[in-house]
């Protein structure tokens, strides 16, 4: 499968992406290189996600609503690596599911019962974070899933 080959038309229905505006969400999700890695802390949970700094630190914010710890964001590979074997194989799949982030999305790759469980919380905590602001009127009606 070469991903390169979808950069040709972005109307092409090709891939699987979500409509999203942030080019770097999408250059760093097609980018067959790793170089772009990097690590979801999240209470005993160590995932490797793609996208864009600033949709990273989004989702990992949000996530963080989830626990009573921070949620941490790390572009190296933890020093004890990924706890999980099966999420450790997964960063080598090309089927990543994305989630999207405010006009963003990022990839995880981990195994299907880390990925539910870390999509859980991202929802749970897209919640939490749309109850807090919605005061504001900043977030928008937006379907996310
Ligand atoms: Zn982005
Ligand atoms: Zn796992």
């Amino acid at each position: 499968m070469d991903l390169g080959e979808s950069l040709h038309h972005e109307s092409d229905g090709d891939q699987d992406l979500p409509p999203m505006q942030c080019d770097a969400c999408e250059l760093a999700l097609q980018s067959p290189e790793r170089h772009t890695l990097s690590f979801l802390l999240l209470d005993q949970l160590t995932a490797p996600l793609v996208g864009c700094d600033d949709h990273l630190q989004q989702f990992t914010s949000i996530c963080g609503y989830t626990t009573e710890a921070s949620a941490e964001l790390l572009n190296h590979r933890p020093a004890g690596g990924v706890s999980c074997p099966s999420c450790g194989l997964a960063a080598h799949t090309p089927h990543q599911p994305l989630i999207p982030v405010e006009g963003g999305a990022v990839a995880i790759l981990t195994c299907p019962e880390h990925q539910s469980e870390i999509i859980n919380r991202f929802q749970t905590g897209l919640n939490t974070q749309h109850q807090l602001t919605a005061e504001l009127g900043a977030a928008g009606p937006r379907d996310v899933l």
